[in-house]
């Protein structure tokens, strides 16, 4: 039922010794004691979850479907972020951003109103669904590989990519390899692999999700592969409208039931105080 399964030693430090950390989805999400990953051991192999990738779901007791819709909610968390790593503009040098698993292109739109029409914007997005929308919004957005696209980039980004990926620092490290010198690289994932178990934000999604790494993980990944790292910034992973708090509400009203809504605000209050997404902004060498 879940294709190829294999097991797999850290795949960040190698070591193969850990601790059980949590299940979901008949999934085990171990802790290494080696670094601290928290990753996914069975699990499909790299085949199984490209392909998962590609439509959007991910087998285990459960299919999870993943595609999603656009969010023009989006861009503007992504246009105040751009300014933060950043600052008013991009660096000069900066010609050609490959943005890489670009989703629906919320990140995309924000670099175009941030960076101006000078700098060529591409999106590569396995999830063909997705891809598709990104083009119809007129955005240059492909459904291949790093290997399938030509030339270097100056500035390359991975935003909701780190967790999904079977090999963190070989796949960096391809894209190093296709970075300018002196070229920008940005990456976004969470930082959640120091908070206990119960604290961990759910679902974990997986096996869509095979890691769950912290600043010290993905300091180490990127300086492996080369890079310098310039800066990281840390924000709140839940969004600034309760949303999941106004639909308990309505729902609870309905059954005039007060307290899933006490629960679900004290859930949101906690979630905005915890600055568990971080952007980490690093550098090729010259
Ligand atoms: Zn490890």
């Amino acid at each position: 039922m879940h294709g190829t399964m294999i097991d797999v030693a850290c795949p960040v430090c190698g070591a193969d010794a850990t601790d059980p950390y949590s299940e979901e989805n008949g999934f085990l999400l171990l802790r290494c004691r080696g670094c601290d990953l928290l990753y996914v051991t069975p699990r499909p192999d790299p085949d199984t979850t490209a392909a998962a990738h590609q439509y959007g779901l991910h087998e285990g007791d459960a299919t999870l479907a993943v595609t999603g819709r656009y969010r023009p909610d989006r861009v503007e968390p992504y246009l105040r972020i751009l300014r933060d790593v950043h600052g008013s503009s991009l660096p000069p040098t900066c010609r050609r951003w490959l943005d890489l698993g670009c989703g629906h292109g919320e990140f995309l739109t924000a670099l175009r109103r941030f960076a101006g029409d000078d700098v060529s914007l591409l999106g590569l997005e396995p999830n063909a669904t997705k891809a598709h929308g990104c083009t119809t919004r007129g955005l240059d957005v492909r459904s291949v590989t790093l290997g399938e696209v030509d030339g270097s980039f100056s500035a390359i980004s991975l935003l909701n990519v780190f967790s999904h990926l079977q090999d963190p620092t070989g796949f960096i490290a391809e894209c190093v390899a296709r970075l300018e010198p002196g070229g920008e690289f940005l990456l976004e994932t969470g930082d959640t692999a120091d908070l206990a178990a119960a604290d961990h934000p759910r679902p974990l999604f997986l096996p869509d999700h095979l890691l769950f790494a912290n600043e010290r993980i993905v300091r180490r990944v990127l300086t492996e592969v080369g890079l310098q790292v310039v800066s990281v910034h840390h924000y709140s992973a839940a969004s600034a409208v309760p949303v999941q708090v106004i639909r308990e509400c309505q729902r609870a009203l309905q059954r005039r039931d007060v307290p899933p809504v006490l629960a679900a605000t004290r859930r949101w209050v906690r979630e905005r105080r915890r600055r568990i997404d971080m952007y980490i902004r690093a550098r090729r060498p010259d």
